[in-house]
């Protein structure tokens, strides 16, 4: 599923082949994802400018003069530029031609994605009661330790709602709680000051180098047919329930927290 940074990532690999462009026009082959992609899209999108790409936790805000189509990847979906009338694959529901013959396609096997049309997108429901970015300033330990009081939920959870804080997926909750040695089972109200201040660093560091290492394959988002502009990271324990853990040597467990599978050292994460 794309997190953050890889959402990240294809805004900065898209951006330059849309940002002053107008659009030519948008063909829609398949209109049903998570919600229907607007009847009026074409209509609303030709002949506009396209101001800037801009994104707000895992949504992509693509501006143009009179409103902004909000696009969600959902669990599978991506976007890259081909040439204008390249024919599609399955799964290839959408592209918005541009001016300058490229055409940014929409790609989504499982149909979890949005596109969205809005005149004022931060106001939107989907996007209106979002907690800060997490490599913003607004977002710190102090948030962390505030909100969670008198907390019984789990942290990890409690670090993956999106009133706390936004774009902290499964992978980076897991990682950041182990890089700060917190137990994700740990009640988020009995967890110290310290170990908060500790906590966002490491989801601000992680999230940072991910972000870092998505910037090396921006050139695949020109062409090529793969998933563009997503990157392998070293996980320490995501992913790998019953192995070692790398810094300790402990067997890592994996659990169910929240509806998520969840993996951690026991000795490692108190
Ligand atoms: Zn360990």
């Amino acid at each position: 599923m794309p997190e953050l940074p890889e959402v990240e990532t294809t805004r900065r690999g898209i951006a330059p082949y849309l940002e002053g462009l107008r659009v030519r026009r948008v063909i829609v082959r398949e209109r049903r994802l998570r919600w229907p992609i607007p009847e009026d899209l074409d209509v609303r999108l030709s002949g506009q400018r396209i101001q800037c790409v801009e994104r707000r936790a895992k949504y992509l805000l693509i501006r143009a003069e009179a409103g902004c189509l909000i696009a969600h990847l959902g669990m599978s979906g991506s976007l890259r530029l081909v040439e204008s009338g390249l024919p599609a694959a399955r799964h290839e529901h959408v592209d918005i031609e541009l001016e300058s013959g490229l055409a940014l396609r929409y790609t989504d096997p499982r149909r979890f994605g949005a596109l969205l049309w809005s005149e004022d997108p931060l106001r939107h429901e989907l996007l209106s009661r979002l907690g800060p970015e997490p490599l913003a300033d607004g977002f710190d330990g102090e948030r962390l330790y505030q909100l969670s009081r008198g907390r019984s939920m789990a942290v990890k959870p409690f670090i993956m709602d999106n009133a706390v804080v936004v774009g902290v997926g499964n992978i980076y909750a897991t990682e950041a709680l182990f890089a700060a040695g917190i137990d994700p089972r740990r009640e988020a109200g009995s967890i110290s000051r310290a170990r908060y201040l500790r906590l966002a660093e490491e989801i601000k560091r992680i999230l940072t180098l991910a972000i870092e290492r998505g910037g090396t394959t921006l050139r695949d988002f020109v062409g090529g047919d793969g998933q563009p502009g997503y990157f392998q990271q070293e996980l320490f324990v995501y992913g790998r329930g019953g192995q070692f853990c790398k810094h300790c040597g402990s067997t890592l467990r994996e659990i169910r927290l929240g509806q998520r599978s969840s993996v951690y050292c026991p000795r490692c994460q108190r």
